[in-house]
């Protein structure tokens, strides 16, 4: 099923043998040329075909010359919510946020290695048939989710919108222009907007324009947990436009025009930072004011990094435990105990009250920007986004008895779990 599985899921390496991925193993593959006569969307472009309603990726057309701002792209579970795709979902009934992914025969000008929307897949794959974060991402007409969403008006299922951009040179304009397209209809108070941004072709200027127009939270997608990994993985290690340098400026430009409570930075865990790496990025990103929103490293197909393993769950579960103690427990990662390899080895927390916040579940499920339930509890669910449903990394739902025993058992604690 599309929504939650990849086809021909790639055979990754193992982490031979380690229950973390280690920096040595998460090298990415190199990116071949694309030719010339292949690049910039140059297929779709001679195709020259108009789109017409709903695009379906893998449908073994030629995707037609879509843009933004007039099309986005959701992902699968949106589209579901939305009626627009038949199907259901591995437990879970809907998603909480619709994420809108802007989207150009150009595809995103960047190359970074764990993601299936690279510019190196341009002769291989047109961007509107690219997987994105294990699942497909049909284009929709900007107007018709807008209809649907007004439609349903407080009935609506989505507790969050989400603006996600991507390295282009309309993108900062076509996010102002999918923003206005929304809040003409859509009142910001009711289904409150996040922007993902792209800080590469980003002003502080451009955050301060969003939060004008009526954006809620400002994240930015930092993904790699130290300089150097973003480097090797999304900067000149990949041929890559993105510098650790840019994302932090605008993290920070976010932090004063957003305030406290308002951005928030995305980390993917496993791509060879220690813990106590991951972990103190987490606690820096609390001591500003904001949050981290986590992902498991998963081998995208067709990506630079496809051949490599996705995070051991004992690695996962560690941090992703730890991160939410920082974030909404108030423990320190001072408080905390590494080992020599900085994997977390001591939670800072007595038994009993780890033991309550491992049983209420919530730390082990999808983080992201809030929704309408709890500020603890992201509207922005991702179901099966990081991991097949067969072994789940970031529950899209509240985990049960047997989901949580599974849970004790990948963090290796003898924590006792009431059912
Ligand atoms: S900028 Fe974003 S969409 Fe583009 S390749 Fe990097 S992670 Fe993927």
């Amino acid at each position: 099923m599309s929504c939650i599985k990849q086809t021909g899921e790639p055979q990754a390496a193992t982490s031979a043998g380690s229950d973390f991925n280690a920096y040595a193993t998460m090298q990415p593959r190199l990116p071949t040329p694309t030719p010339a006569d292949l690049r910039n969307g140059a297929r779709v472009k001679r195709a020259d075909q108009a789109p017409s309603g709903v695009y379906l990726p893998n449908n073994n057309t030629l995707a037609p010359h879509m843009r933004s701002p007039e099309y986005v792209q959701i992902s699968t579970a949106a589209a579901m919510t939305l009626g627009i795709m038949p199907g259901t979902m591995h437990r879970c009934g809907c998603t909480r946020c619709l994420n809108l992914l802007l989207t150009y025969p150009e595809g995103c000008r960047a190359n970074c290695a764990y993601c299936g929307l690279a510019r190196h897949r341009e002769a291989e794959r047109d961007y509107a048939d690219r997987n994105f974060i294990r699942v497909d991402w049909p284009a929709v007409p900007m107007e018709q989710i807008v209809d649907i969403v007004a439609r349903d008006g407080a009935a609506s299922p989505f507790h969050r919108m989400c603006i996600s951009m991507i390295t282009h040179p309309r993108s900062d304009q076509d996010t102002v222009d999918v923003l206005r397209a929304w809040t003409r209809r859509i009142d910001p108070a009711t289904i409150p907007v996040s922007i993902l941004s792209n800080p590469t072709t980003m002003s502080r200027d451009d955050v301060v324009r969003l939060k004008d127009l009526g954006a809620d939270i400002f994240t930015v997608a930092i993904d790699a947990a130290t300089p150097e990994i973003f480097d090797r993985t999304r900067g000149k290690g990949v041929q890559s436009p993105h510098k650790w340098q840019k994302y932090w400026d605008i993290l920070l430009a976010a932090r004063e025009v957003f305030g406290p409570q308002k951005f928030g930075a995305h980390i993917i865990i496993g791509m060879g930072e220690s813990e106590f790496e991951a972990l103190q990025l987490v606690q820096r990103l609390v001591d500003l004011g904001g949050h981290s929103h986590m992902f498991c490293f998963f081998p995208e197909k067709g990506s630079l990094m496809d051949h490599l393993p996705p995070t051991p769950r004992d690695q996962w579960r560690r941090v992703q435990l730890a991160r939410y103690l920082i974030d909404y427990a108030g423990v320190r990662v001072e408080q905390m105990r590494f080992d020599e390899s900085g994997r977390v080895a001591d939670f800072g927390l007595p038994r009993a009250e780890l033991d309550t916040v491992i049983n209420a579940g919530i730390a082990f499920r999808t983080s992201g920007c809030p929704g309408k339930f709890r500020d603890d509890l992201s509207a922005c669910d991702r179901p099966y986004g990081d991991s097949p449903p067969s072994d789940i990394a970031s529950f899209p739902f509240q985990p049960n008895g047997n989901d949580l025993r599974r849970i004790r058992r990948q963090l290796g604690t003898s924590v006792r779990v009431v059912s």
